[in-house]
């Protein structure tokens, strides 16, 4: 579907469900992690880009003090009522913009009223975000419609503060940030700590290529808390030896390794992928323009090797998938994306063998797997914003 097409659909549906056309639009791409699994609440280093499939609201404004809100992705109806804003236990996806209405309220926001379609390119729960990109979509939608502007990265923090308080869902910055503060073009290198990326350029020779197993993922909130608690036993480990670091962001490889053997060993296995991960992101960022395509390679085998060994994120589909990338033509290298347990994987193809070579991963998963897989093409997008048809 081209953006005519999106944008006619869209509309369409807007008259049927609210009888006028919209008067406002708005888009939030979703994001995808070339490094960088796990560090972000380890307050480290992310290699991250925005993708080209993103989440369109279109909005009318309200003269009450309703916000009416439905999705071309998923059923229901769901009113938040400005004055009163309560969880939506029958249409569970509208908490993610009553949570961005709740917390912008408490920040002093004043909030006014509208009706908001919802249509989304990202698929659901497998690594690309599109909670964060629901998020930061009614977070521009609030801003336009209320008249007032948020700077992109206290937006970013107040969808994380949604998703966690509101939500209940324990998160970090990346997927938020990402959303709001991606650029075209290229990947960011961000740090988690102090908010501030960098412009990373890949070259145009190479392509990056979403590979979901669209396999079931089961436990990946339990998962993600416990490998959470155990990063922070960690740092409660190592502070007995170095009381300034306050997450292993600050923990340096030499540090820790001299204290590894006394720790519990689950712990220390943890520990270990995140200081080396995050060493990755640093050296990832040097090696892109360079196009060195040696070290890419060697860094995204030595991520996926640690996830699946260290930190045990890995899933019997993500094993299918990685032999499926690594056998297919065009390959440079491939890993988990997102919080790993299934879900997507992303991989760098010669731009010239993409045809070839998602053609090949396809036939290869599904042989294996019995699951039809979904690759597609994806390039850095701008971040959250409104969207000019002109
Ligand atoms: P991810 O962010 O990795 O895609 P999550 O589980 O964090 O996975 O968020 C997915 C949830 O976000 C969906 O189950 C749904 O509740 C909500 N959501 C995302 N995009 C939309 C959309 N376009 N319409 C309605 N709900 C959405
Ligand atoms: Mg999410």
């Amino acid at each position: 579907m081209n953006i005519d097409e999106r944008k006619t659909l869209i509309s369409k549906q807007f008259q049927q469900a609210f009888g006028a056309l919209p008067e406002l639009w708005v888009r939030a791409p979703g994001r995808v992690d070339l490094m960088g699994s796990h560090t972000d609440y380890n307050m480290g280093y992310v290699m991250t880009m925005t993708v080209n499939q993103d989440t369109w609201i279109a909005a009318r404004h309200r003269p009450d003090r309703q916000v009416c809100l439905r999705s071309l992705n998923i059923d229901g109806q769901s009113c938040i009522d400005l004055d009163n804003i309560s969880h939506d236990k029958d249409v569970p996806w509208s908490n993610y913009v009553r949570g961005v209405a709740k917390v912008l309220q408490e920040k002093g926001y004043a909030l006014q009223g509208f009706d908001g379609l919802i249509h989304s390119t990202i698929p659901f729960g497998s690594g690309l975000s599109s909670s964060a990109a629901l998020e930061m979509a009614s977070a521009i939608v609030f801003q336009q419609v209320g008249g007032f502007r948020l700077d992109p990265v206290q937006m970013a923090l107040h969808g994380q503060e949604a998703e966690n308080k509101f939500v209940g869902v324990s998160t970090g910055i990346l997927d938020q940030y990402s959303s709001a503060m991606g650029k075209e073009g290229c990947a960011l290198k961000l740090d988690c700590r102090y908010l501030v990326s960098e412009n990373v350029q890949i070259s145009s020779e190479l392509q990056v290529v979403i590979c979901d197993t669209r396999a079931e993922r089961n436990l990946v909130g339990s998962e993600y808390d416990d490998r959470r608690k155990q990063c922070e036993r960690g740092v409660r480990f190592l502070q007995q030896f170095y009381p300034e670091i306050s997450a292993l962001r600050d923990v340096s490889l030499d540090q820790f390794s001299a204290h590894a053997g006394e720790m519990p060993e689950l712990v220390a296995r943890r520990c270990r992928f995140i200081i080396e991960e995050n060493q990755r992101v640093l050296d990832l960022a040097e090696a892109f323009p360079r196009n060195d395509l040696a070290t890419i390679e060697k860094l995204f085998s030595a991520s996926y090797a640690g996830a699946r060994d260290l930190f045990e994120i890995g899933a019997p589909s993500m094993e299918a998938m990685i032999s499926a990338i690594l056998n297919s033509p065009g390959i440079v290298s491939g890993r988990q994306a997102g919080a790993g347990f299934g879900g997507c994987m992303v991989s760098l193809v010669k731009a010239d063998q993409v045809e070839a070579f998602s053609q090949q991963v396809h036939k290869l998963y599904q042989e294996k797997t019995g699951i039809a897989p979904r690759i597609f093409s994806t390039s850095a997008s701008a971040g959250a914003g409104l969207l000019n048809f002109g």
